[in-house]
């Protein structure tokens, strides 16, 4: 798991590797009810549907849904 910070907006976020596609994807250190992704190991990650859901598992929100900064994301 490795921590670092969003080049756009300088907040904090959590890098993992998507399970499948192989992508590092930030994501909000902070989990939240309206995440769709969890983590499934050390610097790992996966992402959920809302029926595959467990009661009492962190669901973690990717950092791009978020960033203050997105619209630079996207124009990249
Ligand atoms: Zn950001």
């Amino acid at each position: 798991m490795s921590n670092g910070k969003c080049r756009s907006c300088g907040k904090p976020v959590l890098w993992v590797e998507m399970l499948g596609s192989g992508k590092k994807n930030p994501l909000d250190p902070e989990p939240t009810d309206k995440g769709n992704v969890v983590l499934v190991g050390e610097g790992k990650a996966e992402m959920v549907r809302g029926t595959d859901k467990s009661p009492g598992e962190l669901l973690y929100l990717s950092h791009f849904a978020t960033c203050t900064q997105a619209a630079k994301h996207r124009k990249k």
